[in-house]
């Protein structure tokens, strides 16, 4: 059975792992082609945009894809929607397989807003140092903030540094330890922490730092789910595929029969 896991995630990744191997199905891992040394991957990987919903449609056709595992990142709400869209127009069963959301808990500073132009007015007009860890395909709209300091965080170097005047820019992969973050806000003098609600643990330990040292966060929430089947665990998916594959089992014998 052919499965097509769509990643960019230590989700995707741990169920790359998790399928690796197996004589009984033939994953591929799907990536947008975004970071320019991806995790190293278990599994065969295709990359690069299917080209909407008709190209992603055309794709689960052309490949004979059996069932898509949508384990893309939470923000990553168009891919999302076309999985969706193109499992409803070729019959490909999709599940999404994601991490739960943060929760604050007692101590936490959270100022919660809804996409990060909200985050950069959430910040206030007076200078501040700001960890920002929302990616760097987001920062470009910090410029519209231009007296802040901003201390980047993100996986490659960012481009678009120079929009913003003052920043310190630090190139990193999760999973972040509590100690390091702690240390990393106290040498930076962080005053305040923006960062999207990802959920998960591998960067948790910023939130739980900025709550160690009293420091706000600036926290986006989630985009809208898509709508399909969602499970939070591998073995959860795992059992789905199985269900996936019976169905297929039982469509085959009754149309041989
Ligand atoms: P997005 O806005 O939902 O998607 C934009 C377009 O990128 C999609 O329409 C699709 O192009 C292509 N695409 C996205 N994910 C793909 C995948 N796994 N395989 C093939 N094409 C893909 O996504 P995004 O927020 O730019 O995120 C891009 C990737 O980075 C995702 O795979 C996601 O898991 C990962 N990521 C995102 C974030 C985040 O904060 N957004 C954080 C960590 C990792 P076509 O329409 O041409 O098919």
């Amino acid at each position: 059975m052919r499965i097509l896991v769509l990643g960019g995630t230590s989700e995707a990744s741990a169920l790359a792992r998790r399928l690796a191997g197996r004589s009984d199905v033939e994953p591929i891992l799907s990536l947008a082609g975004r970071t320019a040394r991806p995790a190293p991957s278990p599994i065969p990987v295709r990359t690069g945009g299917f080209g909407g919903v008709d190209g992603l449609a055309a794709y689960l056709r052309k490949e004979g894809i059996a069932a898509l595992v949508d384990a893309t990142h939470p923000f990553a709400a168009r891919i999302s929607a076309n999985a969706v869209q193109a499992g409803a127009a070729t019959g490909v069963p999709v599940a999404v397989f994601t991490r739960p959301a943060w929760s604050q808990v007692p101590g936490d500073r959270w100022m919660e807003v809804d996409d990060v132009d909200a985050a950069v007015a959430a910040l206030g007009v007076a200078p501040l140092c700001v960890f920002l860890t929302v990616g760097r395909l987001s920062l470009g709209v910090f410029a519209a903030a231009p007296q802040h300091t901003y201390v980047i965080r993100s996986i490659d170097r960012p481009e678009a540094l120079e929009t913003l005047p003052s920043r310190r820019s630090i190139t990193d992969r999760g999973p972040f330890r509590l100690d390091a973050e702690v240390e990393l806000m106290r040498r930076e003098r962080i005053e305040v922490v923006v960062s999207k609600n990802s959920g998960g643990d591998a960067t948790y330990a910023k939130i739980a730092a900025a709550r160690r040292l009293g420091l706000p966060v600036v926290l986006v929430r989630r985009p809208a789910a898509a709508g399909a089947v969602t499970f939070e665990s591998v073995d959860e998916v795992l059992a789905w595929l199985s269900a996936v594959a019976g169905d297929r089992g039982v469509a085959a014998r009754l149309s041989s029969a």
